[in-house]
């Protein structure tokens, strides 16, 4: 998928290098701290944001520039940190935003009410008057409602609760084995992507430090630590104390 790739803004690089593969029906979570390369890293595979260098093959497609339209015509969702919703709208128009025939329209959304039952209960209420959970729910129900190939999910856990995080996780998991989905999960909290992840890539500074097996986290935890760590054992962007700090 991504060879050496270079993603970033405008011709300042944030990360680096980066080299990873995803299969269908794989879910793979992005880790890494805040200001990692994450989201940057999301939108350039989504092609909002075009490549600095490298080489990225998206569904079968060499991604060059601003090409969103096009790997959304291919099957490429996004749910973005924003959500990306149309406030103005009710839930069920911002469903029924679904390009193609009505038939699938009305297939898609009984679909997803079957999957996110509660999203009948604020069906014709505008979005933009909806909680943060209920929107949350919303834009992933949307973006399901594409039946995409490839899903890419930024911060799904933010300011959320950890039962509707593992649920919506869980119906995740579900659709990429069932629908040979492939799935990236961009998280800053690991634990619960990890739950249902096949492999996990760590991002420290733009730079891939860690690719490793969930299975293989579970027993060696530590990886992930020191990943997210690095080599002076502090979180990014705090510097280990000068040497004589607080030995006055
Ligand atoms: P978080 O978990 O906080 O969302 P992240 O890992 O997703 O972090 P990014 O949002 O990809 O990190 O940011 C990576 C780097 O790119 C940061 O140093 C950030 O300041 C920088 N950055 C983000 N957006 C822009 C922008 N629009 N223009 C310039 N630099 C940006």
């Amino acid at each position: 998928m991504a060879s050496q790739l270079d993603c970033g803004y405008g011709r300042m690089a944030v990360v680096r290098g980066l080299s990873f593969s995803l299969a269908e029906s794989e879910v793979v979570a992005l880790l890494g701290a805040n200001g990692a390369g994450k989201t940057t890293t999301l939108l350039t595979l989504a092609g909002v944001l075009p490549a600095l260098g490298g080489r990225l093959e998206v569904l079968g497609t060499t991604v060059q520039g601003r090409r969103p339209h096009l790997l959304a015509r291919r099957g490429l969702a996004l749910v973005p940190q924003d959500r990306g919703l149309f406030g103005e709208l009710s839930a069920r128009q911002n469903l029924e935003l679904i390009p193609g025939p009505r038939s699938r329209r009305s297939g898609a959304l009984a679909q997803v009410l079957d999957e996110f039952p509660s999203i009948s209960d604020f069906l014709d209420r505008k979005v933009g008057t909806l909680s943060g959970g209920q929107q949350q729910i919303l834009a992933l129900a949307r973006a399901l409602a594409l039946a995409p190939r490839l899903l890419l999910v930024d911060e799904l856990s933010l300011g959320l609760g950890p039962q509707l995080v593992e649920r919506m996780l869980r119906t995740i998991r579900e659709r990429a084995t069932t629908a040979h989905m492939g799935v990236l999960l961009v998280e800053q909290h690991a634990a619960q992507a990890l739950g249902v992840a096949d492999r996990a890539l760590v991002l420290r500074h733009g730079e891939l430090v860690l690719e490793a097996r969930t299975a293989d986290l579970r027993s060696r935890p530590e990886l992930l630590e020191s990943a997210y760590l690095g080599p002076s054992g502090q979180p990014p962007g705090i510097q280990p104390p000068a040497r004589g700090e607080g030995e006055r």
